[in-house]
């Protein structure tokens, strides 16, 4: 197939390059460059595609196939039909699911789909919340020490995991235990962390940090050794912070130096904000009645003033992400599909985009953040992430053009996954009504 006149986004942070043509031979990428100089083989499907854009597919780098049941208890239901379908009909062609409330159907998940039984993106799944005492919700284990974290380390990598999340409440000993198990196996840790500061995850050889300055408790005056302080307690202290102040600007250089990676998750973060993110019919028709109603209820009460400091929050948070990448970090970005219901798979991949955009960083560089990045995370840069020559054929066809308007990232004409195309209306359309029941 030759996707023939394309303005290309490769990925790298290059300009996009116009009138391109791309040619996809055995879920391979056998040639790209300029329409007048590739001449495509005579049985080849041609599709013109002139005033489109391609783009590398999404690499989401924290995803989840569960989404919150409502009904007022922390609850999370698993969408194995629904989400692997979102996130591909939104562009997402690899998805690391960062912490499993289900590993066992994740790991079948991702069988059903590298089989071609179901369509979805590649899945990377990771183990089971690796949380200490005091788990918000009863669907996570709850580590009874150092032992016990290398214990379950073990037995989730024998059963095929290929990363583990740490969580809000894990001890130093219990981290180090885990980090070093894991890393016995080349397997990677991350951390939506709370009860351990940045700089001390760092020291102890974490990979990866989920969600970045917001939830990071180390400048915290009354912070304990190994206790996450309440929400409420840390919050307005966070508005106050300094990004250019030395103990941000050492935790920063910390994180570089030791090559720990952020997960930018601003569309989770965002959904906390009443007035935002704008509302689509997509979304609702993808719930169902009453986790439409359950949605649009947290998003008057946010309205109405309960938490209207999101925004503020969200620009302290593109403040310290902008700063991480000036000093050479890397920068990954994903959905996180929990929160108040507002970020959904896939739509909130397409949203994250738009945010990096709206805080400063140019379309192509939040491309990049979105795409080779997260790539280069899950060490498959050689693989995909980029438009390139020998590359596998994960693309993504838009109507319009995002380097002009990122907006038209929510656009999409057909993905590509290992040179299948996938037609996101279609996608779309069979799961209406799904989330959260299936
Ligand atoms: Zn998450």
């Amino acid at each position: 197939m030759a996707l023939e006149h394309v303005r290309v986004i490769d990925g790298t942070g290059a300009a996009p390059r116009e009138d391109q043509t791309i040619v996809i031979d055995h879920g391979r990428i056998a040639a790209v460059g300029p329409a007048a100089t590739i001449a495509p083989s005579a049985g080849a499907r041609a599709l013109d595609l002139t005033g489109r854009t391609v783009i590398p597919g999404l690499v989401g780098m924290h995803e989840h196939l569960f989404y919150p049941s409502g009904g007022g208890i922390p609850i999370y239901s698993e969408d194995a039909f629904s989400f692997p379908r979102l996130y591909l009909a939104s562009g997402v062609t690899a998805a690391r699911t960062t912490g499993s409330l289900e590993p066992y159907t994740d790991l079948n998940m991702k069988r059903l789909i590298d089989s071609g039984r179901m369509p979805g993106p590649k899945l990377y799944i990771t183990g089971p919340y690796l949380e200490g005492r005091g788990a918000f919700t009863p669907q996570m284990h709850e580590l009874t020490g150092p032992d016990d974290a290398s214990r379950t380390v073990e037995y989730w990598s024998a059963e095929g995991v290929t990363s583990f999340k740490a969580y809000m409440n894990i001890t130093r000993a219990e981290l180090k235990a885990a980090i070093d198990a894991a890393h016995r196996h080349g397997i990677k840790v991350t951390g939506h962390l709370c009860s351990i500061g940045f700089r001390e995850a760092a020291a102890l050889g974490i990979d990866n940090i989920e969600h970045g300055l917001l939830v990071d408790t180390e400048f915290h005056p009354g912070k304990q050794p190994d206790v996450c302080p309440p929400q409420s307690a840390t919050r307005a202290e966070m508005e106050r912070l300094d990004i250019s102040s030395a103990p941000v600007q050492e935790m920063i250089s910390g994180l570089v130096q030791h090559h720990v990676a952020v997960t930018s998750t601003l569309a989770v973060f965002e959904a906390f904000d009443g007035n935002r993110p704008p509302l689509e019919a997509r979304f609702l028709d993808a719930l169902t009645p009453e986790a439409s109603v359950s949605y649009l209820t947290a998003r008057a009460r946010a309205r109405s003033g309960a938490s209207s400091y999101a925004m503020a929050d969200l620009k302290k948070e593109l403040e310290f992400e902008r700063a991480f990448v000036k000093a050479g970090g890397l920068l990954v970005s994903g959905a996180d599909p929990t929160g108040n219901g507002g970020a959904l798979a896939g739509f909130a991949d397409q949203r994250n985009l738009e945010l990096l955009v709206e805080g400063g960083f140019t379309p192509v560089e939040a491309i990049r953040i979105a795409t080779a990045n997260g790539a280069k995370l899950l060490g498959e840069q050689d693989r995909f992430g980029t438009i390139a020559e020998g590359k596998t054929a994960d693309l993504v066809v838009i109507d319009g053009n995002p380097a002009a308007h990122i907006s038209d990232i929510r656009k999409i004409r057909y993905v590509f996954k290992d040179g299948a195309g996938y037609d996101p209306a279609k996608l779309l359309d069979s799961v209406r009504g799904s989330v959260p029941l299936h």
